[in-house]
């Protein structure tokens, strides 16, 4: 038997939980005093009690990531140094693995074997990612002719605010750190308020892994305290920002009502999973379009929500996906065999039962699913839902659910399927299955979102880009293009 299959029921048990504010190197409560509840939705009890950061407690972090900038603590590291730091930290997340997948599992309620096998080795793969970028960047020399030389010098912002939300707590997380500290950055991180534990943890493995004090701090706390106190403040340089489109609005508002820091928003979506009548394997798209919603209980920001199906073989595909969505029936997230946990919390339980009501009451047909499931355990399942007969107009097909809900729609003709997959206000990936090049290429080029999968869903590494067009956001997570967004160009001109 697999030897990570057993004993996490035992382990989760004995777990010992931080739950203080990380600033300055080191755990500290709350300037209030004050702690919040953290529901586990596993089982709707009380994990732990987490400090509550607000205003003062963001002053405190702000100044302390500011004093460690200016003072070269971290940016002044030869990029080699910098570069051990950052390897260290990811083998400490690997060594830690265990540990960092449980309080994953048991504060956001996905399975722990999405936690051990995907959050956390990939969070880890992120950072020793960075760190082997920083000392093999160059900057540039410009074409400024005989007399004269130009240097274009990328410098680190300062001060980086990473606003992270609950779907994947550490490896939304890391996204944001790994190359605002590799280019040199100090960095605030709020964690969501539902999922603040691996966070927390990240932050002394930081310091074990030799980042000095100040350059990585950990706020737990409220968006509306914590949050906007972060997007308003006059000492951050840049937010680096993953949520939902209407939060990713605050930040814009914040910023430009405060001290115009710079914006990264990486927000919503509503993913078109587009079938032609002509694709190679049937069997493996409905697969595919099962697992492209049912994943993460449906609570991923590039879920494929919205299954385009041609007309003349929808019937027999349906029926396929509702076969496979089974598989994805919710178990206790600390069973290593289940495949899909509990909702986040009882507010986003309650929010996707709403809009699967909606849709029974627009005339959406339901074909599975459509109930809460493992009601006497205390927490908030779902089943994995799948409606039929949806059109562009309704609600389920045009508001992003960020639950296990699919809506299919159906099209007549190549040019049909692409305008439905655009008609939206999001634009963050989109996917299609079809033997045909140039009606595989046509999709890549006609529809707006930052992915397309061409004969896959949801595939990719840290090699490339990922981010939203339209109100899906701006600004790409992973590769080396997201070193761009925390870095500032430099020109610098000298007259020979
Ligand atoms: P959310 O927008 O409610 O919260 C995200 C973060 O913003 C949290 O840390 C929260 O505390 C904070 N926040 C909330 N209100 C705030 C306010 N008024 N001012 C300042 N900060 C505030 O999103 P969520 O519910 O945590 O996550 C789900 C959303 O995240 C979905 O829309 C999903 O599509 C999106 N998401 C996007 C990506 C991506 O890469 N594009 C990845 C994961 C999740």
């Amino acid at each position: 038997m697999d030897a990570l299959a057993t004993n996490w029921h035992d382990r989760a048990a004995r777990l010992d939980i931080r739950t203080k504010a990380f600033i300055d190197g080191r755990y500290v409560d709350a300037a209030s005093g004050k702690t919040f509840e953290d529901v586990s939705p596993r089982d709707g009890k009380v994990l732990a009690r987490v400090a509550e950061c607000d205003a003062e407690d963001v002053d405190r972090a702000v100044a302390s990531a500011r004093k460690a900038f200016e003072s070269g603590v971290w940016r002044d590291q030869h990029p080699r140094d910098r570069k051990r730091v950052l390897l260290k930290l990811a083998q400490l997340i690997e060594q830690n693995a265990d540990e960092l997948a449980l309080l994953e599992t048991l504060d956001m309620g996905k399975p722990i074997r999405d936690s051990r096998s995907i959050d956390i080795p990939l969070s880890a793969r992120c950072m020793q990612y960075y760190g082997e970028a920083i000392d093999k960047l160059y900057d540039e020399v410009g074409p400024s002719g005989p007399n004269s030389m130009s240097l274009i010098l990328r410098e680190p912002l300062g001060v980086i605010a990473a606003v992270v939300p609950w779907n994947f707590p550490l490896m939304m997380a890391v996204w944001k750190l790994a190359p605002a500290l590799a280019t040199g950055n100090s960095v605030v991180l709020k964690p969501a308020e539902q999922s603040p534990l691996t966070a927390i943890r990240l932050a002394e493995l930081a310091v074990e892994a030799g980042l000095p004090p100040g350059v990585l701090n950990v706020l737990p706390g409220f968006g509306e305290t914590a949050g906007q106190a972060l997007g308003r403040h006059m000492d951050v340089d840049m937010i680096a920002f993953t949520g939902s489109t209407e939060v990713g609005k605050y930040f814009m508002r914040y910023s430009g009502e405060s001290n115009l820091k710079r914006v990264s928003l990486e927000c919503g979506g509503k993913t078109p999973h587009i079938v032609m009548p002509d694709a190679a394997d049937l069997d493996l798209a409905a697969k595919n379009a099962a697992g492209g919603i049912f994943f993460n209980q449906g609570e991923v920001c590039n879920a494929g929500s919205r299954l385009l199906v041609h007309e003349s073989i929808k019937d027999e595909f349906l029926a396929k996906v509702v076969e496979y969505g089974k598989s994805w029936t919710p178990g206790d997230p600390l069973d290593w065999n289940s495949r899909t946990g509990a909702m986040v919390d009882d507010r986003q339980h309650g929010r996707v039962l709403s809009y699967i009501e909606k849709g029974k009451a627009e005339g959406a047909v339901l074909k599975s699913g459509g109930n809460a499931a493992r009601t006497e355990t205390g927490g908030f399942y779902i089943e994995p839902t799948v409606f039929d007969g949806v059109d562009s107009g309704m609600t389920i097909a045009r508001e992003e659910i960020f639950g296990p809900v699919l809506s299919t729609l159906t099209f007549r003709t190549t040019e049909e399927a692409f305008r439905i997959a655009n008609d939206t206000i999001y634009g963050l990936a989109a996917a299609i299955w079809t033997k045909d090049l140039s009606v595989a290429m046509k999709a890549a080029k006609t529809i707006k979102a930052g992915s397309v999968w061409i004969n896959c869903f949801d595939a990719g590494d840290i090699t490339t880009p990922f981010g939203g067009f339209k109100q899906s956001g701006f600004g790409r997570d992973k590769s080396l293009h997201a070193l761009d967004k925390y870095t500032d160009l430099k020109s610098v001109w000298i007259e020979l």
